[in-house]
């Protein structure tokens, strides 16, 4: 084990954040940083007391401004509950089970007590109850080893289901990034596509105008040479026409060459959306990343990320721009 991992070993796993780190793992990380080791309520002074022996510092008095931390579970009035999932979404270890608009309940043996699930409730329908027959997770109330074998079990345990919880939630927003990206793509596709069908559709008409253009001037070139000089009153009639007809296809052509000026370059457009995406997804990963304090070497990734991002969406502003 490393020192953060032993570090973690001696903090109760509530995943609390009373500490002021997202969960244990975070204050660990803290405490080898330097941090100060009286941080954490559920753990108390007996965790303060395992901390300063591993670390070799003294012993210091649990910052009670931190609030407290009883050896409590969470209770849900079922016949209040309105199936909001607000909870659910709440609990760091997953112990709240239900689905929407159905009936919750606290699964007793995973529940840490961290109290994170109440304020989220709309109806109020969660109470903090005293621990009856579950062992508690927080410090100082393991009394034989047997019962500190069983909470380190218990402590493991709520860890193992913070971690999966934590890797569920980032494969889901892994998901939600991967749908926003096909659905720009789709969007820029589709947009690309209806251009095309345009400048065809207009590329079309061209053709055809011309081809009118030709053939009229063909059909007034040919009576004029047939007809007899000078031509008879029917005759010079249907010049007259066959002449009208020639100037009124040459003007339509030249309507349509008007009006196909070059369409809008919507795969530029759709460049300038997808690094404005891309930025704000890479901002939001580092904004997330550094609330959780992640390690050095991942926000610096993470910071490599966003330069890249800013500068593609620079070089999209040029190219659109352009
Ligand atoms: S139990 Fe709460 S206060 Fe203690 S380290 Fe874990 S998250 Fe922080
Ligand atoms: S059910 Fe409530 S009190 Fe229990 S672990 Fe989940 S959020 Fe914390």
């Amino acid at each position: 084990m490393n020192l953060i991992q032993r570090i973690d070993a001696l903090l109760p796993q509530t995943q609390c954040g009373k500490c002021g780190h997202p969960g244990c793992k975070p204050y660990a990380e803290g405490i080898a940083r330097g941090e100060a080791i009286n941080k954490c309520p559920p753990g108390g002074q007996e965790t303060i007391a395992g901390l300063a022996q591993l670390l070799h510092l003294p012993v210091l008095d649990l910052d009670t401004s931190r609030g407290e931390a009883p050896a409590q579970i969470a209770y849900i009035r079922e016949a209040e509950c309105i199936g909001c999932t607000k909870c659910i979404q709440a609990c760091p270890v997953d112990a709240i089970v239900g689905a929407a608009k159905l009936m919750h309940t606290v699964i007793t043996d995973e529940c840490t007590g961290c109290d994170l699930c109440v304020a989220p409730c709309p109806v109020d329908c969660i109470e903090m109850r005293a621990l009856a027959d579950v062992l508690p997770i927080v410090g100082g109330l393991a009394g034989t080893d047997d019962e500190r074998r069983e909470r380190d079990l218990k402590r493991d345990r709520a860890r193992r289901r913070f971690e999966q919880r934590n890797a569920r939630l980032q494969r889901e927003e892994a998901c939600k990034l991967a749908e926003r990206l096909t659905r720009a793509k789709r969007a820029a596709a589709v947009e690309t596509t209806q251009v095309n069908n345009h400048q065809a559709a207009q590329d079309a008409a061209i053709k055809q105008a011309k081809i009118s253009v030709t053939m009229s001037r063909a059909q007034l070139h040919k009576s004029l040479k047939a007809f007899g000089h000078p031509p008879t009153f029917e005759q010079q009639s249907q010049l007259i026409m066959l002449q009208r007809q020639f100037e009124a296809c040459e003007q339509a052509l030249a309507a349509l060459e008007a009006n196909s000026a070059p369409p809008t370059t919507p795969p530029k457009s759709a460049d300038l959306k997808r690094a404005k995406i891309q930025l704000a997804m890479r901002r939001a990963e580092l904004k997330k990343a550094q609330a959780e304090q992640a390690g050095e070497q991942q926000l610096a990734a993470l910071s490599a990320a966003l330069n890249a991002a800013e500068q593609t969406l620079q070089d999209a502003e040029a190219n659109t721009d352009a």
